[in-house]
């Protein structure tokens, strides 16, 4: 009864109780408990378990909770589809068909976690913030399954869990927070609620697979390294432009954007080695956002090409680019890489994928020299 004392720790929320039926087995039959194990926390669990009534094995289990499709309209109006789960009378903000499970919470304008897992009575959910969060998850799990072959944040399907209205009303950031990505709702003028933003969800997603492969530590070059690989993810999941972050931004001015990647210094960032940010008073975590643009551009050099600095750089294509840049942070980035590890964690891929001799090797050495770094 390895199962049953797996769940002993978890808090019945229906009061069990067993009843005795005929099952049958084969030519024969057996006398056997049914019963259901019913939790709400620490996670949903709705299973009906056949125990033999003689030797106390668990003869047959199944789940009771259902998936289902649901629908609701995003923080922009748009309807959108998603699995959601269908549990006796109510539906769940929670997609099972993923890794271990993709889950919507609502956090209250609190920041107290995990926040309540939305439940809805007819399956048509109403809370826009919510309904993105929840769709946006989904696909940037999907990105990741497609492009990369990788299981979500972990690479062992860990669940991704979403908590909306994080923090005060008006609260304007958003994170990954080790467990949850956590989304404040916006001041609606500078910021619409966090989650309205594919690109921002694949950013924070894109923080929670570092802390699980290189570990980057969020500071300096290595913080700047961190933020560099969110945005170009962040970036590559839509492929509209070469800006980051352009929908949650100023929601009611058309055109701009968090970042840019082509253009890191039109919002404020550094984009050649010469000019990075040296932070004496360690304002940004060392110029975690600033100094990004040095590998924001030369990310964009690699895909998209051009001449910068009077290096010419012959553009590869976003496929092979961003393919290269996930398998260096990956695969070859620890916790203290710094810009110059990273330059060669991506020549390095580049050999490994597209072999010593191949284009991708030149405009990879090519787009660091054109941003400075050695
Ligand atoms: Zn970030």
């Amino acid at each position: 009864a390895s199962s049953i004392s797996k769940i002993a720790n978890l808090e019945p929320s229906v009061d069990p109780k067993a009843e005795l039926y005929i099952y049958p087995d084969g030519d024969s039959t057996r006398l056997v408990y049914v019963t259901e194990v019913n939790t709400l926390q620490p996670t949903l669990l709705r299973t009906r378990y056949f125990i033999d009534a003689n030797d106390g094995k668990i003869v047959f289990k199944y789940d009771i909770l259902n998936e289902v499709i649901g629908t609701g309209r995003g923080v922009f109006g748009d309807t959108k589809t998603f699995e959601t789960t269908a549990s006796g009378k109510k539906y769940q903000l929670k997609d099972t068909t993923r890794g271990k499970g993709i889950l919507t919470y609502n956090v209250h304008n609190t920041e107290t976690l995990p926040g309540t897992l939305y439940t809805d009575s007819d399956n048509v959910w109403e809370d826009p913030a919510a309904v993105d969060a929840h769709a946006y998850a989904i696909r940037t799990y999907d990105y990741y399954k497609d492009r990369f072959g990788r299981d979500s944040i972990d690479g062992h399907g860990m669940a991704i869990a979403s908590a909306v209205h994080y923090g005060a009303r008006n609260y304007n950031n958003a994170h990954w927070g080790g467990t949850h990505m956590l989304y404040g709702d916006g001041d609606g003028t500078l910021f619409a609620p966090f989650s309205s933003d594919l690109e921002i969800v694949a950013h924070e997603l894109t923080h929670g697979v570092t802390e699980h492969s290189s570990g980057l530590v969020y500071f300096a070059e290595s913080g700047a390294l961190s933020e560099a690989i969110s945005d170009i993810i962040g970036n590559d999941i839509d492929r509209t432009n070469w800006d980051f972050g352009k929908v949650a931004y100023t929601p009611n001015i058309k055109g701009d954007a968090i970042r840019s990647l082509s253009d890191p210094v039109k919002y404020g960032q550094v984009d050649h080695y010469s000019n990075l940010y040296p932070d004496p008073n360690n304002e940004d975590y060392g110029g975690a956002h600033i100094n990004s643009g040095i590998i924001n551009k030369a990310y964009y050099l690699l895909a998209q090409g051009g001449t910068f600095h009077g290096v010419k750089v012959d553009g590869i294509g976003r496929d092979a680019a961003v393919y290269i840049y996930y398998n260096a942070f990956t695969n070859y980035l620890t916790s203290t890489s710094n810009f110059s590890t990273a330059r060669a964690a991506v020549i390095q891929t580049a050999k490994d994928s597209y072999g010593e001799n191949s284009i991708a090797v030149t405009s990879a050495i090519k787009s660091f020299d054109a941003v400075g770094v050695k």
